[in-house]
């Protein structure tokens, strides 16, 4: 039993991170690995930081199956700068929206140039054939955070693939080859905010203009192997830990299986209940990291919020722009929390149906 306690934490960022992790975090707190210092105090040049740099890179590659030709980057700025980067750097995108992530990297976007919505949905993902991409790139965000939507394989484009996989990256297998580009902010699935993970094929690199702010160029920050300035370099450090529990844990393809579990049990709930719950995406794409759903009305909500909290489970309130609850259920959510949560559901839509 640890001598903490912990809730059944379902928020959707930052989420929950896994209990040995965050154990031998303080563990190491004040000396990590015989340095006589904490990795908090610690130069990001030479010395055990490069250690920490080039394991958290090497276990990513082995984890995520990242093939030679890629480089591996680990910036600042959070997700929300990617969308400016890549808008700076590979000319006029396609984006395939189908949420709110997805709108926002378009607006930001369209502040550097010009911009092409190939789709747009809010509760599903387009197949083959009904977008049109054109330009340089097509741009798609793998899990909508908010509405709870994903795309269920790595799709095909007849351009240059650049995607944002904040929230569902480490949750299942990909192939990275599919991808030019691929980011993620740190703080959903990997590690604490600050870092935002950068996966870029080598190819798409020689492709950026000369002149970008440096802060802003993909080229210099890979040339610099992300040590141009300072980087988040305990979010990175965590991040590593993080890989290698994954990688001990069976690596993506468990996590893909411990995953489909996980959330089955709660949409068999949801759909279980006779129409009491609605799931916000269509059933084809749902995503196993973000379960959104709705109540027949604001006051059922509430009391859902209230009788949760009083349970134990936090975090359960959704968006403001969708309303109703969102169990945000990363790698590192244990299952009997959603055991726990489906049981509660069933027998919140018994007395309130
Ligand atoms: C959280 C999130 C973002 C924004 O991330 P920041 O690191 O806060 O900028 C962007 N896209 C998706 C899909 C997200 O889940």
């Amino acid at each position: 039993m640890s001598p903490y306690h912990r809730v059944y934490n379902f928020s959707a960022g930052p989420g929950t991170l896994p209990v040995p992790v965050l154990e031998q975090v303080r563990d190491e707190m004040l000396n990590q690995g015989g340095s006589g210092m904490s990795v908090l105090e610690m130069s990001h040049r030479g010395g055990p930081y490069d250690r920490i740099h080039s394991e958290a890179k090497e276990d990513l590659r082995a984890l995520l199956g990242i093939p030679e030709g890629y480089q591996i980057l680990f910036l600042a700025g959070g997700a929300s700068l990617q969308f400016t980067m890549v808008a700076k750097s590979f000319g006029t995108g396609s984006y395939v929206v189908t949420g709110a992530w997805g709108e926002k990297a378009v607006e930001t976007a369209a502040i550097e140039g010009d911009v092409h919505v190939a789709w747009k949905g809010d509760r599903s993902v387009p197949s083959r054939g009904e977008y049109e991409v054109q330009g340089d790139y097509v741009h798609i965000t793998t899990n909508e955070t908010i509405g709870g939507v994903q795309w269920k394989e790595d799709p095909i484009f007849d351009l240059p693939l650049v995607c944002d996989m904040s929230s569902d990256i480490l949750s299942r297998r990909v192939s990275v080859d599919r991808y030019s580009l691929i980011y993620a902010g740190a703080q959903k699935n990997m590690g604490p905010a600050g870092a935002t993970l950068v996966v870029v094929a080598d190819d798409f690199l020689k492709r950026i203009p000369k002149g970008l702010p440096p802060m802003l160029d993909y080229a210099l920050q890979a040339k610099n192997d992300s040590r141009y300035n300072t980087p988040p370099t305990f979010s990175i450090y965590v991040c590593g830990l993080v890989y290698k529990y994954l990688l001990k844990n069976g690596g993506l393809a468990e996590a893909e299986v411990r995953n489909q579990r996980k959330s089955g049990l709660i949409y068999d709930a949801l759909d279980g209940a006779n129409r009491f719950y609605k799931g916000h995406a269509e059933p084809s794409a749902r995503s196993t990291m973000n379960l959104v759903f709705t109540l027949p009305n604001q006051e059922l909500t509430d009391l859902f919020v209230t009788q949760a909290t009083e349970n134990g489970f936090d975090g359960l309130r959704g968006h403001r722009s969708v309303g109703g609850i969102r169990a945000s259920i990363y790698n590192a959510f244990p299952e009997e929390g959603c055991v726990a949560l489906a049981e509660f559901m069933r027998d919140f839509a018994q007395r309130n149906g």
